[in-house]
């Protein structure tokens, strides 16, 4: 057998989607400018996309046709070469369908293979938030701000061909900078983004991953029914009307933390997370009426917990709360874990507050990603192109 190559892009899906086509698509025309025949697709069970949902794109490189046939002859690749993550608040962990649990970020990435995170974080940062491997594999982070655009609107910002000139250093046998440069010119004619390309593959370096390092965590997950336990027909049981909030730290008990399925938590689909000021909310239920996923707890006092296993990052709450700064979306990356903000609240309420003014100290002045006035993109791809021609 002829040598296989298997790289999956990792994206947000609808939000992400053509510029994880782009990428799969230009390393399949790229391989196959030096001979070798391949094919690019989007995982079956991620159809139909929906918003800002993980999802997944392969590319499927084989040295001749019978290595091709024969690595296509699965349904989806077991491991890979290249993970490339194409939004660093997916290193977290991936939860596609409901059909598998948390699936860690580098689950396919093969030993020694290579994890590409487009990020402003240092690798340390990555690190931390990408499960423990049981074999080692490298890390190289392409440089920027996660690029979120895709089905209605493409931001040119380079993100697509800076990847793909680190994938032609990190594996050449995948593909040289020259193939791709090529292919980068006849299908967008367009001499900078070589250039660009060309930055990325003379810039790109890996760290290497020890399996002691990362995230400890034990991504959750669940048994699938088999088909014999089945029934016939199917029925969906109403949820159960859920339980008073226990406050840890006077033992009160009340308001109510609704019951929320079991199988499918949400909170992967975030980019980024409300944080909340419960001493300035005037509990006027906006926010838990509003929220599309009925995220929040009510607590026992009446205040609104934005529920962190469940909540998707959507922002609707910050939209519609009244009062300025009472919640502030905060980029998922500066945080490490899913645990109550009220609990913390309660417990003392002067390091909650000092935690909070740092967590909203690192919001931008402008709201990072997503696509929200018309001549946005116009103004943003600039400050990304110069992070490009910088490397
Ligand atoms: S961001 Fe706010 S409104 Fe949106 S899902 Fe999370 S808690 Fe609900
Ligand atoms: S919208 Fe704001 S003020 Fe109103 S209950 Fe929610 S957090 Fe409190």
């Amino acid at each position: 057998m002829g040598q296989l190559f298997a790289v999956e892009v990792v994206y947000r899906g609808i939000f992400q989607k053509t510029l994880a086509k782009n990428i799969t698509r230009a390393i399949v025309l790229a391989a196959h400018q030096e001979g070798k025949p391949g094919i690019s697709f989007g995982r079956y069970s991620d159809s139909p996309e929906r918003n800002g949902i993980p999802a997944k794109g392969f590319a499927i490189v084989g040295s001749d046709d019978v290595t091709l046939e024969e690595g296509m002859a699965k349904y989806e690749p077991k491991e890979v070469d290249i993970t490339i993550c194409v939004d660093d608040t997916l290193c977290k962990g991936v939860e596609s369908w409901a059909w598998y649990g948390l699936q860690p970020i580098n689950k396919l990435t093969k030993s020694n293979g290579t994890l590409i995170v487009t990020s402003r974080e240092e690798p340390a940062a990555i690190i931390a938030m990408a499960h423990r491997k049981e074999t080692p594999y490298k890390l190289s982070i392409v440089k920027g701000t996660p690029s979120f655009s895709g089905l209605w609107v493409y931001k040119d910002d380079h993100t697509d061909v800076r990847i793909l000139g680190a994938i032609a250093e990190l594996l050449p046998g995948l593909f040289g900078i020259e193939a791709l440069k090529k292919v980068i010119m006849d299908e967008w004619k367009d001499p900078v983004k070589a250039q660009s390309a060309e930055k990325a593959y003379q810039r790109a370096s890996s760290v290497t991953v020890s399996p002691n390092q990362g995230n400890p965590q034990v991504p959750y997950k669940f048994e699938l029914p088999k088909w014999h336990e089945m029934a016939e027909g199917v029925t969906i049981p109403a949820l159960p009307q859920g339980h008073a909030m226990k406050d840890s730290t006077s033992g009160a008990s009340g308001g109510i933390q609704p019951e929320r399925a079991k199988y499918f938590k949400k909170f992967s689909t975030r980019s980024y997370r409300p944080v909340v000021d419960f001493d300035t909310c005037i509990k006027c239920t906006l926010c838990w009426l509003q929220c599309p996923d009925t995220c929040f707890d009510v607590t026992p006092e009446g205040l609104y917990d934005a529920n962190m296993e469940a909540c998707c990052g959507c922002g609707v709450c910050e939209a519609v709360c009244p009062v300025p700064n009472c919640v502030t979306m905060v980029n998922e990356v500066h945080f490490s874990d899913n645990s109550s903000q009220w609990q913390s609240w309660r417990k003392n309420k002067d390091s909650y507050k000092s935690w909070l003014k740092e967590k909203i100290a690192t919001k931008p002045a402008e709201r990072e990603h997503g696509f929200r006035y018309r001549g946005q993109y116009a103004k943003e791809v600039p400050e990304m192109l110069a992070i490009a021609k910088e490397g």
